[in-house]
């Protein structure tokens, strides 16, 4: 499962990571913190692996 550790999280732009999710599981509102649906997610790390 991943966990976003929101302390990390600047909310001043458009999450990179959003494009890199091969199942459209990450979902941001705004500049808000992201949420990861679990029930898409394949836990392939393709959004945490990537230094961005
Ligand atoms: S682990 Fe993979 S499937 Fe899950 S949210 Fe990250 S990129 Fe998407």
């Amino acid at each position: 499962m991943i966990v976003i550790r929101e302390e990390l999280c600047p909310q001043t732009h458009a999450c990179p990571t959003l494009p890199l999710c091969p199942v459209g599981a990450i979902f941001q509102e705004g500049f808000n913190v992201p949420t990861v649906d679990n029930e898409k997610c394949i836990c392939c790390c393709k959004c945490a692996n990537n230094q961005v």
